[in-house]
């Protein structure tokens, strides 16, 4: 009873900051009401303490429930200019969150990433590119696909296993998408840190919005107005399961740490499409090539959206 009281009073901050997220969020957009579907808890920074190498968390007054803390998070804790925060628990896992102050430091230019399906691509501003290749991702992820359609056509009598198992891969490929990112983030964060560069990256944001948007259309065989969907079922399934916020989120929180400026480019569009030189619009070629017919330019497409992102967001901050 005690236990699951605290609990309640310690959740009682999240459920508050969901509600209010959703009545902000309800002004827009309908929008679908939130459900809490996991049992959690959040403790302030006053509720636990750590003892040794353990986590000492209150049940009862004078009773304690002790979990074992990782070694990654002693190391953090060794290290005495960071604060600690609050402590939240899952069924599963105990995340403690760290805090630090950090001074954005002078920056001698910017460096351009521009975040595709296969690759992403990194540019400063004295022209030194950085090349990921993530084609990888994008085989994995169809293979996912259709690993999942046979397992939907085989446990399709029943829900039960056909759930487990379907959330079983998922979760495998989420790991390895995730690894993959956090592999590239750091790399382009370590390099801005290292050589003093801050970052521009496109706001991708209300990307999944208007891939899903339907419009209302007149249906001729049952005679009604229906809401029928702008883009193929294909498309939206590819550009739905794109990583590109996981990868952006994971940029921004370790530009963060690092002290590293990032500027989200609220006018990239059709950053890939525009002649650096001219502004006119480029012809597609073959393997990714993009070309300009007034100025003879013949360039990497990705390339040429870095190009166009360092020098739209330098015009607007000079
Ligand atoms: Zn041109």
């Amino acid at each position: 009873m005690w236990l699951s009281f605290m609990v309640c009073s310690w959740s009682l901050e999240v459920a508050t900051v969901i509600l209010k997220n959703y009545r902000r969020a309800k002004r827009k957009k309908n929008v679908k009401r939130p459900y809490a579907k996991r049992l959690m808890a959040k403790l302030g920074n006053q509720a636990y303490k750590v003892i040794g190498d353990q986590l000492r968390i209150p049940i009862k007054p004078r009773e304690y429930f002790y979990v074992k803390l990782h070694k990654r998070v002693m190391h953090f804790l060794s290290d005495t200019t960071l604060k600690l925060g609050s402590v939240t628990l899952t069924a599963c896992r105990v995340v403690v969150v760290f805090s630090k102050i950090a001074k954005v430091t002078e920056f001698r230019g910017y460096v351009a990433i521009d975040v595709n399906e296969d690759n992403i691509t990194a540019m400063n501003s004295n022209g030194k590119v950085r090349f990921f290749d993530l084609s990888k991702l994008k085989k994995v992820g169809c293979g996912y696909f259709e690993r999942g359609k046979v397992l939907q056509r085989k446990y399709n009598k029943d829900r039960r296993v056909l759930k487990k198992v379907l959330s079983k891969i998922s979760e495998n490929y989420r790991n390895r998408v995730s690894t993959m990112l956090h592999q590239v983030s750091t790399a382009i964060v370590k390099g801005c840190r290292k050589e003093g560069y801050g970052l521009i990256h496109e706001d991708l944001r209300g990307l999944r919005r208007t891939i899903n948007e339907r419009a209302k259309q007149f249906n001729k065989v049952n005679v009604k107005v229906q809401r029928v969907s702008n883009h193929s079922k294909k498309l939206k399934r590819r550009l739905n399961n794109w990583w590109f916020r996981e990868f952006l989120n994971q940029i921004s929180y370790k530009c963060m740490w690092e002290s590293v400026k990032t500027i989200e480019s609220k006018h990239a569009r059709g950053s890939s499409s525009i002649c650096p030189i001219c502004g006119s619009k480029l012809a597609e070629y073959p393997n990714g090539q993009v070309g300009c017919e007034r100025c003879k330019l013949k360039e990497n497409r990705h390339i040429v959206a870095c190009v166009n992102l360092l020098r739209w967001e330098l015009a607007v901050q000079a």
